[in-house]
């Protein structure tokens, strides 16, 4: 019998001829791992569902490449999802989905583990399984077929996609992925349904499988291995995590062709509408001393000419200031410079950006989010118009032209004053550049609809119908009389679709299915994506994107994802989405008072001290 990577090495020098963009399915790149498949005793293909160069910008994906291989009795390799071109010239030859370092087919694999980092990805997740020649469901693989396990954020609520995988890991994978593996290993010859169980017992990974749907769309165990509710994994610290110092560096030019760094995990800056920093919750922090020693080491790994420092919020690590210092004058001479993606819209965060200037000049931009005090207060947004106006009278001071800032429509409690406050804000930004002398001061509008997320403390609010938020882009553009300023919307179609597939129960599967039926793939490309045929998906599935979407839910209903429990007290969700009717912002634990999400172990010896105060004030009544 053929090789079938020799099988797959011989077509595709044919296949390679004829697509776009060869290089994505070459591998052979710079620090890529090699390992004798035979040498090692499980094998894990790792795969992004999205093209090579989004794929190869993943942090999460080249940290899990990075543990996994580490190890001597495993073999981690990529598999990233071929563009439409290269599909079609895989399917015409009968060459399977492979991966990159041994062209190994993926259903060789022991485990295929996805990234699910975005909602319109999904798609792509069944495509990938269907090239790969493996049974879409997990109740239609066996004891042939190798484990399909998915982390990233979408995984906070699995619904959408449990029944395409056997199990789902959530929270910090890399705490986690070692575990599997080592289940996998001491395990491989039992039974698929016993190696399930096996899993199932690990604490942050659930089985689909051995749970059941309500009518409610609510969930619960029906195996005794099952935990009735699933518990993120958490990283204690950062300073002990591993992370890869030689990474791969891409063929094809990537997204973010750059080091990157996480400086930071979690934010507890509070802002209601972020899911990422409520499911990261508490903040974990990298020593300056570690980054520098990182940098030194991925400079010389990977000749890479920009060192990007990377969190949800790179500004609020505590010695951003002499880190930020420190690299810049470490790597002027080699003309390497350094990037902070998230930038808080105030002085000092301007300040930093003008050092990093000196070296490599990038634009700068701002996420002040709402257009009104009233409504950042609602959404818990601590940016003031002052603070902004500080940070772009810096800007321009320093020499920058033209400023971006980032908002939301759709938000909870949003009138239109708010909707039109948002150009009226980008107006006055403009003036005051003017005003400093700067007669070509400039501002991009970036406008998003506002997709109501899963463990948040807007988890029960209703998305805007794609048609509302196409009224207030009218009213928005309608309110514009600033040339200087230029407006950018999201298409608000595509966010209704995230808002189904991000809040949607089990039954939305049925959509995702008939959707990659009738053709879907690439769904977060503005190219790809197809609202008529997302909507033939749902009425098919006869799932109905408004009641899943656009609904209010009460704080009392089930919710698809209350079996996942991602630190935060589901009271605490509550309280705050409760705030936020009400206009109160509430602090940033890391500066003030533990608020008592509940996420780490601080609000227990605040509690234990509220109540010794109690007691003791009760004495001496
Ligand atoms: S428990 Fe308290 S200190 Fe810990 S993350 Fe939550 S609010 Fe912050």
């Amino acid at each position: 019998m053929t090789n079938p990577s020799l099988f797959v090495e011989r077509r595709l020098e044919r296949i390679l001829a004829s697509v776009s963009k060869p290089g994505r399915y070459v591998g052979g790149e710079f620090n890529a791992v090699y390992k004798d498949p035979a040498g090692v005793e499980v094998r894990v293909a790792l795969a992004f569902p999205d093209a090579y160069e989004i794929g190869m910008s993943n942090l999460a994906l080249a940290i899990l490449y990075d543990v996994l291989n580490r190890r001597g009795d495993t073999y981690a390799e990529r598999v990233y999802a071929p563009w439409p071109d290269a599909e079609r010239a895989l399917r015409d030859a009968c060459v399977p989905l492979f991966s990159l370092e041994t062209r190994t087919p993926v259903r060789d694999f022991d485990i295929v583990g996805f990234s699910l980092a975005f909602e319109l990805g999904y798609t792509n997740v069944l495509n990938m399984l269907d090239l790969a020649g493996l049974p879409l469901r997990s109740s239609d693989r066996d004891e042939r077929h190798p484990l399909v396990i998915a982390g990233g954020h979408c995984t906070v609520n699995p619904e959408p996609m449990a029944p395409f995988l056997d199990a789902f890991v959530i929270g910090d994978g890399e705490e986690v992925i070692g575990e599997i593996v080592e289940a996998y290993k001491h395990n491989r010859h039992a039974s698929r349904a016993a190696l399930l169980r096996l899993l199932a017992a690990i604490p942050g990974v659930y089985v689909p499988g051995l749970y059941r749907c309500r009518a409610d769309e609510s969930v619960e165990p029906v195996d005794d291995s099952a935990p009735r509710t699933i518990e993120r994994r958490l990283a204690a610290s950062l300073a002990d995590m591993p992370f890869p110092i030689a990474p791969v560096v891409p063929v094809v030019e990537a997204v973010h062709d750059r080091i990157s760094v996480e400086v930071l995990r979690g934010c507890t800056r509070g802002c209601r509408f972020c899911q990422a920093g409520m499911i990261t919750r508490p903040v974990r922090e990298r020593s300056a001393e570690t980054v520098l020693r990182l940098c030194d080491e991925l400079v010389r790994s990977t000749g890479h000419e920009e060192i990007s420092l990377v969190s949800l919020s790179t500004s609020d690590h505590s010695e951003i200031e002499p880190l930020v210092h420190d690299l810049i004058e470490r790597y002027r001479p080699q003309g390497i410079g350094v990037a902070l993606p998230s930038l808080r819209a105030d002085r000092d965060c301007v300040e930093l950006a003008r050092q990093i200037s000196t070296v490599r000049k990038a634009g700068l931009t701002f996420a002040p989010e709402a257009g009104s005090q009233r409504l950042r207060d609602v959404i818990n947004k601590g940016v003031t118009e002052e603070d902004l106006m500080g940070a772009a009278e810096s800007a321009f001071k320093n020499g920058w032209r033209r400023i971006k800032l980032y908002f939301m429509i759709g938000l909870p409690t949003e009138i239109d004053e708010d909707v039109v406050a948002i150009g009226a804000l980008a107006h006055r930004v403009v003036l005051h550049g003017r005003r400093m002398g700067v007669r070509d001061a400039q501002v991009t509008v970036s406008v998003a609809g506002f997709v109501p997320k899963p463990h948040t403390p807007f988890q029960w609010r209703a998305q805007d119908t794609p048609e509302e938020l196409l009224r207030k882009q009218r009213l928005l553009k309608a309110s514009m009389r600033d040339r200087s300023v230029q407006l950018r919307f999201h298409n608000p179609l595509v966010s209704h679709v995230e808002g189904v597939l991000a809040r949607g129960g089990r039954s939305v599967a049925r959509a995702i299915e008939y959707c990659w039926r009738l053709g879907g793939s690439f769904d977060a490309w503005d190219d790809r994506f197809s609202y008529d045929r997302w909507m033939t998906a749902f009425e098919l599935a006869q799932v109905n994107p408004a009641w899943v979407a656009n609904r209010v839910r009460g704080y009392h209903e089930a919710l698809p994802w209350d079996h996942i429990h991602c630190g935060i007290h589901r009271g605490y969700l509550r309280a705050e989405d409760k705030r936020a009717e009400a206009g109160i912002r509430t602090e940033d634990c890391r500066i003030g008072r533990c608020t008592m999400c509940q996420a780490c172990d601080r609000w227990l010896v605040e509690r234990d001290a509220l109540r010794a105060a109690s007691r003791n004030t009760g004495d001496r009544q």
